[in-house]
């Protein structure tokens, strides 16, 4: 998956370690439905949103686990998806 024109991404996964992933980048999920894993995930997220997830500005799950925020981005994930 790649990132719309817009920069916009469909959709981000929160795991219950405080890391965001994107959909289709990376290996780092879960074998069951998020839901039951306990995931969280946000629709529609900026592109600013996105690259700006770290300690002092989390990415609150709006969706699932909406006890978890993101802290952390994905190594894996950060390097697939190319925002302008
Ligand atoms: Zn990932």
């Amino acid at each position: 998956m790649s990132a719309q024109p817009s920069g916009h991404l469909d959709k981000i996964q929160i795991s219950p370690t405080g890391y965001a992933h994107v959909p289709g980048a990376c290996v780092h999920y879960p074998d069951k439905p998020l839901e039951e894993a306990g995931w969280g995930w946000v629709h529609d997220v900026t592109a600013n949103m996105w690259t700006g997830i770290a300690e002092h500005s989390p990415l609150r799950a709006a969706e699932g686990n909406t006890a978890l925020s993101a802290t952390r981005r994905c190594s894996h994930c950060a390097r697939r998806i190319d925002l302008p």
